[in-house]
């Protein structure tokens, strides 16, 4: 048994061991050894027996030891899902469910979907009667709580990447926390890659002391047990610009190829923030390479984000042959949800894309923001796992150490609430400014919450879910603003519409992208275009795309991604059945935009604008809060401007933008939502 020194603290245990991983040879070596060789090997009976004995082990160690992939075998190993019960990894990201379920089908040997499966929202590739580990997102899990309140099938679940404290992971860990007083044959593994492991601690220590009468021993310590995972990877020697940098896209495929051109062998792996600049930075350092032969041959350029293809993502995985580097130009998923084997170069941007929720002005939108100083180590760190690495911030040092701030904010702290709120109330949590967070949201952006959903009329006067509405609106697994949207969609009967618009609004864009073709995307678009606005065209396409019949050569030819297209068209599918099941009766309105226009304002009458009288610049007011908004370029009513309208998201960059953008009548809105825009409200600014 493992030596327990610091009891009285909640079963702190100390032990380390040198990060002796992957140094060499590292790729032949059998599955087996390479199993053996990871930091978390070392522990692997420490971990068993505090799982064993703890209600919830808390488990810190560097991304690459081998948290992930080794935990839940080691669990059923030792048959905690035996007589069928299941072990569950939850992550904050859907593609690293999917990465870290085929690795981990691939160890065992088997494929994925029978004992190893993973489900991620509209994909569900696991066998209820077969699967023993299950690889889940944390949102998913908690819809998995809506039938099975107190996920009886779980014998153990391990909520992985825990310190990047994403929305579902915190209410996730509110609610695990009730289910352990309910079942204390339950076990939970929290892993995380950074030390905050007191913090979470002391959340999970029960606040009153059991006194442990005799006969139950049997029963798990309640404090919870404490394990780091020594293993440091090899020095990471940091670089930084001396002057900060005016187009860190720019500045990053400079970088990359400076390091080409000056550094031995390794792989690079570059931190931008989402897939418009990494499609961006893909094509400028390909059309390097072409370009320039000499310095640039034996580039293998690979972007990395949500939404890439399973093909795109073996890619990114696969070992670089002899004699080539690999670049991969990633979101943050590469910071700690997954390895990349052979990164010995990191170019780091200093940005993100993060979430940001103003509950004054009630709005939410996609920021390019400056990381942490946890996130700057955590990708410097992904430059060290082989070999003495290097790390090229695209920032100066004084910014580190005088800007940067020390940790990210929880992200339940700067988001809208609305998806939060319904899914706590649908579990029958009545309470929920004194539900137990990990990090307390602000009672603001809750009462917005709150308001919102009342307009949207899920909610009763009690902020009880209503019947049939509110909890139909819950059973969709979409925002509640899409729900009530197909919802409205049955009354007016342009469901079929509806469904497609909803399929489209889910993924992150059925446009092709890069820099470069600006004018081909421009031209491609006014093929498609509606008058009334963003969701009209998708109606457009998705038709063209079904005469075609379902045609790569015709989405290429009309700069339409043909692999987003299949996704609209799988989603779609699994809406229909929702709808179905929902009782919603399958309608086409027939090209009555009206109709189509009218359902999606009662979805989002809260995302209503209108343009400024004498605004030339296209400048938009929000109703609700007089911020100024502009639409995209990347919206068909770019330049339009029609006098009002809704949008569906916000992304900010020098301005507030409105992506995803329809016209509207205003007469709609006090319609939709009487008690949201009181005539009263409305009538001044409408004449
Ligand atoms: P952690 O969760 O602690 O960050 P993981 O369990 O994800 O670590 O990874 C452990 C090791 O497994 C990695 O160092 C890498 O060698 C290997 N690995 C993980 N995912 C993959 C993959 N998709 N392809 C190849 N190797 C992988
Ligand atoms: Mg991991």
């Amino acid at each position: 048994k493992p030596r327990l020194l610091d009891d009285e603290e909640g079963g702190v245990l100390f032990l380390s061991s040198s990060f002796s991983s992957s140094s060499s040879g590292y790729g032949y070596a059998s599955i087996e050894k390479q199993r053996q060789r990871l930091p978390v090997y070392k522990y692997r009976t420490s971990i068993l027996y505090l799982v064993e004995s703890h209600a919830t082990t808390i488990v810190v160690g560097e991304t690459g030891s081998g948290k992930t992939t080794q935990i839940p075998q080691y669990l059923k190993e030792a048959g905690w899902a035996d007589g069928g019960r299941v072990i569950a990894c939850t992550q904050p990201r859907r593609l690293a469910v999917q990465a870290v379920a085929s690795r981990v089908a691939e160890e065992m040997g088997v494929k994925v979907g029978e004992e190893v499966g993973y489900t991620i929202r509209f994909e569900d590739i696991s066998n209820p009667d077969a699967t023993r580990i299950k690889f889940l997102t944390d949102g998913v899990l908690l819809r998995e709580m809506m039938e099975d309140p107190l996920l009886t099938k779980y014998s153990v679940i391990m909520v992985d990447e825990a310190h990047e404290r994403s929305i579902s992971t915190d209410i996730l860990l509110g609610l695990l926390k009730k289910i352990q007083k309910r079942r204390p044959e339950l076990r939970l593994v929290i892993s995380s890659a950074t030390i905050e492991a007191k913090a979470m601690s002391d959340f999970f220590q029960s606040s009153k002391r059991r006194r442990v009468s005799e006969g139950e021993e049997l029963r798990p310590r309640l404090e919870p047990a404490i394990l780091s995972v020594e293993g440091r990877g090899f020095n990471v020697q940091i670089h930084y610009v001396e002057d900060p940098v005016q187009d860190y896209v720019q500045a990053a495929v400079s970088t990359v190829l400076l390091i080409h051109d000056q550094e031995p062998a390794g792989d690079i792996l570059v931190f931008l923030t989402g897939q418009d600049d990494i499609d961006v930075a893909v094509k400028m350092l390909t059309e390097e390479a072409r370009s320039d032969g000499k310095h640039s041959s034996g580039l293998i350029i690979l972007p990395l984000y949500s939404g890439l293809s399973r093909a795109e993502q073996d890619l990114v995985f696969s070992p670089t042959p002899k004699g080539k580097r690999k670049v991969v130009i990633s979101t943050n998923i590469a910071e700690t949800s997954l390895t990349l084997e052979g990164i010995v170069y990191v170019v780091d941007s200093g940005f993100s894309k993060q979430r940001f929720y103003n509950p004054i002005s009630d709005i939410e939108n996609l920021v390019v923001a400056p990381i942490s100083k946890a996130s700057a180590r955590q990708r410097a760190g992904r430059a060290g796992r082989l070999r003495p690495g290097k790390c090229y911030r695209l920032y100066s040092e004084e910014y580190f150490v005088n800007e940067m701030s020390a940790q990210g904010i929880p992200e339940i702290q700067r988001s809208n609430l609305v998806s939060c709120v319904i899914q706590l109330k649908a579990l029958g949590i009545d309470n929920i400014l004194g539900f137990d967070w990990p990090a307390s949201p602000s009672p603001e952006s809750m009462i917005r919450a709150l308001e919102v959903l009342y307009s949207l009329g899920v909610l009763n006067d009690d902020a009880k879910l209503t019947s049939p509405v509110g909890f139909q609106v819950a059973e969709i697994p979409l925002e509640p603003m899409i729900s009530k949207m197909i919802l409205a969609s049955n009354e007016l009967g342009c469901s079929e519409e509806i469904i497609t618009i909803a399929a489209v609004l889910s993924i992150q864009s059925i446009w092709f992208s890069g820099r470069g073709v600006q004018r081909e995307l421009d031209e491609a678009k006014l093929r498609f275009a509606a008058a009334e606005g963003d969701h009209v065209t998708f109606l457009n396409i998705y038709k063209g795309f079904l005469q075609s019949g379902k045609s790569s050569q015709w989405c290429h030819r009309n700069f339409i991604n043909y692999h987003a297209m299949k996704k609209v068209m799988e989603i779609r599918e699994q809406l229909k059945r929702i709808a179905l099941r929902l009782g919603i009766v399958l309608k086409s309105c027939e090209r009555d935009t009206q109709l189509v226009r009218k359902a999606v304002t009662a979805g989002f009458f809260a995302n209503a604008c209108r343009l400024e009288a004498f605004s030339h610049s296209g400048m938009y007011k929000t109703i609700r809060g007089f911020q100024e908004v502009y639409i995209h370029p990347s919206s068909v009513l770019f330049r339009v401007n029609p006098k009002w309208v809704i949008y569906h998201s916000l992304v900010s960059t020098d301005r507030q933008y409105m992506r995803n953008v329809i016209s509207i009548d205003p007469s709609w809105l006090t319609e939709a939502a009487p008690h949201f825009y009181q005539q009263q409200r409305l009538n001044p600014i409408i004449h």
